[in-house]
């Protein structure tokens, strides 16, 4: 499958529940697995996500982010996905504080920090989350945990969400109604890596 440079396929499973839009389950997953190598960033907005969780990871996800908000014991989910050999990662909605998470930080792999409301495409950007990833970064330390950021990014906005201290970066829009994929994914990549070294 031609990927257009990209390093991952997020791919935004959605259940009517947590949010109002319905879109792919495992299935789907399953045929993306077959026809691609690249990792599969599964972020499930959906309000069970302890029970789909090995369903996803059977389709061959690469790793499962879900939402701190749909769980009770989030660090119970994270070493389950984990043990699975899979990546870990909690979102967090644009109101919920990151406090919850930072206890967290030794059982991840990723936070997602959401930069529009989840649910649907084609929303702005926030740039009032900028100080969530600037804690957060701090808080890392020097722990491989990834912050990705998800909602509004393009070219004007992704220089904001990476010097803030995020680095790995969901498109939507920016890259599927670009006249030219491949393109609008270097240009999103040059200005995430200009945004990072300027961080050092
Ligand atoms: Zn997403």
């Amino acid at each position: 499958m031609e990927a257009c440079g990209a390093d991952w396929l997020h791919v935004d499973v959605m259940d009517g529940h947590f949010v109002p839009n319905l879109t792919i389950g495992p299935p789907v997953v399953e045929a993306l697995r077959r026809v691609t190598k690249l990792p599969l960033d599964c972020h499930l907005m959906i309000t069970d996500p302890a029970t789909y969780a090995p369903r996803f990871i059977e389709a061959g996800a690469s790793g499962v982010t879900f939402h701190t908000e749909a769980v009770s014991d989030p660090r119970t989910l994270c070493r389950a996905i984990r043990a699975k050999g899979v990546r870990a990662g909690i979102a967090v909605r644009p109101k919920t504080p990151i406090d919850g998470v930072l206890p967290l930080l030794d059982d991840l792999d990723m936070v997602l920090v959401m930069t529009v409301e989840p649910g649907f495409g084609g929303q702005a950007y926030m740039p009032d989350m900028a100080p969530k990833i600037v804690a957060l970064r701090r808080a890392i330390g020097s722990r491989a945990v990834d912050i990705e950021v998800d909602g509004g990014l393009g070219p004007k906005t992704i220089r904001h969400a990476a010097g803030a201290g995020a680095n790995v970066i969901v498109a939507g829009n920016a890259v599927f109604k670009a006249p030219d994929a491949r393109a609008a994914i270097e240009e999103l990549r040059r200005g995430a890596a200009e945004a990072r070294a300027a961080l050092v």
